[in-house]
C-alpha cells in the first residue's frame, strides 16, 4: 500500500479530481480567452449599432411627442452613451446639436454626416446606418440618419458614435487574464485537494476498518464521514460485520452443540453396554431395560445425524421435493394419531380442530415433518401445563389454510424470537430446561416451507407459551 502512495496513482480519487478540476479551469480560461480575443470586436460593434438604432427610434418617438421631451432625451443619450446628435432641416433652419460629453475635436462630424446623408437621400428607406472612416484617421465612426417626418422628409436626425479601438481594452483584459489564470488554477487545485481529501478520508477509514475486520476483529466500527454514499457503505459494512460475528458465534455453538449432542448418547450407549457386559447380561429383565436405553439413545443419535444431513442438503439445495396435490387434513390426522400415546401415557391434552378435506400442493412427507416438528417442540417446551392445541383453519375466505400449534410452555424471550429459525439456535429460556435438541429442527422447517413458498411464523411470550404456524394455498381437488 505504501509503495502505491509514493507513486502517482492515476486512478486515485485525489489525482482524478485534481485532473478534472484543472481540465475544467483550463477549459473555462480558454473560453474566456477566445471570447476576448476574437469576439470582443464584433460584440462591441454590434452592441454600438443596436444602441444607436434604439436611440434613434426613441428620439423619433419623442420628437413626435414634444420638443422638450425630444431635447431632454437627446441630451441624456448624448451624455450617457457618448453619441453626437444633430437635427437639421432641409432648408437649413431648425438645426440643433447635442454633444455633451464628447471630445471637442470631434464636434461637427461633418464628413460622417455628409456620407450618411447622401446614403439616406439616394435610398428609398426612411433610415440608414453605416460605418465610415476619414482617410487620414484610423478611427471608425458609426452614423445613422433618419427622417423625423417620413412624409415631408424635411427634418433629418443624425446620430454619430465613434467606434473606439478595442485593442487597448483587449490588452488590459489580457494582462488581467494572466492573473485570472493563475488565480483560477490555484483555486482549482485547492478545491480539488480539499474535495478529494474529504472524499478519500472516509474511504481510507473504511478500508482500515475492513482490514481490521478481515483479521477477525468483529468489534470494529465503520465510519462513513459526511457523505450519504459513504455513510450508506459504512452502514452496510457494519451490518455485514455484525452478521459475520453472529455467524461465527453460530459456528462455535454448532461445534459445542454437536459434540455435546453426539457425546451424550454415545456415553450412554457405552455405559449401558458395559453394564450389560458386567452385570445384567444374565438377568433378562435388566438386560432388556438396558438394551432399551441403548436403542433409544441410538435412535436419538440417528435423528441428530439425519437432521444434520437434511440441513446440509437444504443448504446445498440438493434436497428433492416430491410435490403433488394432497389432503392436508388427513396428513395432519396421521401426524396427530402418532401422538395419541402421549395423551394416554403422559397426561398431555392434545386438541385437534380441523375443517373438511382441503387440498394443497406440496411434498406431503416434508409438510408432515414440519407438523411433527411444531408438535414435538410444543411437547418438549411445555412444562406443567400440558394443554396443546393443534388447529387447521381456512383463512383469506378459503384461499389459504393455516396449520398452527399452540402450547402454554416456557415461551420465547421477545428479543430472541427472530432467531429461533436460525441454524443451531436454542433460546436462553430453553438452556435452563436442559431439554434435548439440536437447534436444527426449525431451520429445516424454514427451509422446507420456503421451498413451498409458504408463509410461516411464531407468536410467543416468555413464560406463557408459543404458537407456531404456517399457511399454504388451497388448490382444487
Ligand atoms: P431444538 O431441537 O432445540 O428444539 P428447534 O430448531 O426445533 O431446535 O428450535 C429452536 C429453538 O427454538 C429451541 O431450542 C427452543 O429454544 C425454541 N423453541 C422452539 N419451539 C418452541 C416452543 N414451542 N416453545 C418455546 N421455545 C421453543
Amino acid at each position: 500500500m505504501k509503495t502505491k502512495k509514493s507513486k502517482l496513482d492515476l486512478s486515485s480519487i485525489r489525482t482524478v479530481s485534481l485532473l478534472y478540476f484543472i481540465i475544467f479551469a483550463v477549459f473555462l480560461l480558454l473560453l474566456v480567452w477566445f471570447l476576448q480575443s476574437f469576439l470582443i470586436n464584433n460584440y462591441y460593434e454590434e452592441m454600438r449599432i443596436s444602441e444607436i438604432r434604439n436611440s434613434a427610434r426613441m428620439l423619433e418617438n419623442k420628437y413626435r411627442l414634444s420638443d422638450e421631451a425630444f431635447e431632454t432625451a437627446a441630451l441624456d443619450i448624448s451624455k450617457n452613451s457618448g453619441v453626437y446628435i444633430r437635427v437639421s432641416s432641409t432648408d437649413g433652419v431648425n438645426s440643433y446639436n447635442f454633444a455633451s460629453g464628447m471630445p471637442p475635436s470631434s464636434i461637427g462630424y461633418d464628413y460622417e454626416i455628409a456620407a450618411a446623408d447622401s446614403k439616406l437621400k439616394s435610398s428609398d428607406l426612411n433610415s440608414v446606418s453605416m460605418t465610415t472612416k476619414e482617410d487620414d484617421s484610423d478611427l471608425y465612426t458609426l452614423v445613422s440618419a433618419s427622417y423625423l417626418n417620413p412624409e415631408s422628409k424635411d427634418e433629418v436626425l443624425y446620430l454619430v458614435a465613434p467606434l473606439y479601438p478595442v485593442r487597448s481594452t483587449v490588452q488590459i483584459l489580457r494582462s488581467q487574464f494572466k492573473l485570472i489564470t493563475i488565480f483560477a488554477l490555484v483555486v482549482a487545485v485547492i478545491l480539488a485537494l480539499y474535495l478529494s481529501r474529504r472524499l478519500s478520508g472516509p474511504i481510507d477509514n473504511i478500508t482500515k476498518s475492513a482490514v481490521e475486520l478481515s483479521k477477525g476483529n468483529f468489534n470494529v466500527k465503520f465510519n462513513g464521514g459526511m457523505f450519504t454514499e459513504t455513510n450508506e457503505l459504512a452502514r452496510t459494512l457494519n451490518t455485514a460485520s455484525y452478521e459475520m460475528q453472529r455467524s461465527e458465534s453460530y459456528q462455535k455453538d454448532l461445534i459445542a452443540n454437536v459434540t455435546h449432542d453426539l457425546k451424550t448418547p454415545l456415553t450412554m450407549i457405552k455405559s449401558y453396554a458395559e453394564m450389560i457386559d458386567d452385570l445384567s447380561g444374565d438377568d433378562p429383565k435388566k438386560r432388556k431395560e438396558h438394551l432399551g436405553v441403548i436403542i433409544s439413545e441410538a435412535d436419538r443419535l440417528n435423528k441428530l445425524v439425519s437432521d444434520m444431513l437434511a440441513m446440509s442438503r437444504l443448504q446445498s439445495g440438493s434436497i428433492i421435493m416430491d410435490k403433488s396435490k394432497f389432503n392436508i387434513v388427513s396428513a395432519a390426522e396421521e401426524v396427530f394419531s402418532t401422538y395419541k400415546y402421549l395423551s394416554d401415557q403422559e397426561g398431555y391434552k392434545i386438541k385437534f380442530t380441523k375443517p373438511k378435506a382441503t387440498y394443497v400442493y406440496g411434498d406431503v412427507d416434508k409438510i408432515k415433518q414440519v407438523m411433527i416438528n411444531f408438535i414435538s417442540n410444543a411437547i418438549k417446551y411445555s412444562e406443567d401445563d400440558k394443554n396443546i392445541e393443534i388447529s387447521l383453519k381456512r383463512a383469506f375466505s378459503g384461499k389459504t389454510i393455516r396449520f398452527s400449534v399452540l402450547d402454554h410452555g416456557i415461551g420465547i424471550p421477545s428479543d430472541e424470537i427472530g432467531h429461533v429459525w436460525d441454524r443451531y439456535y436454542r433460546t436462553s429460556a430453553n438452556h435452563k430446561q436442559s431439554v434435548e435438541g439440536s437447534g436444527l429442527g426449525l431451520s429445516i422447517v424454514k427451509g422446507i416451507l420456503s421451498l413451498h413458498n409458504a408463509n410461516y411464523g411464531v407468536n410467543s411470550k416468555e413464560g406463557e407459551g408459543s404458537e407456531f404456524w404456517f399457511e399454504m394455498d388451497v388448490v382444487k381437488k
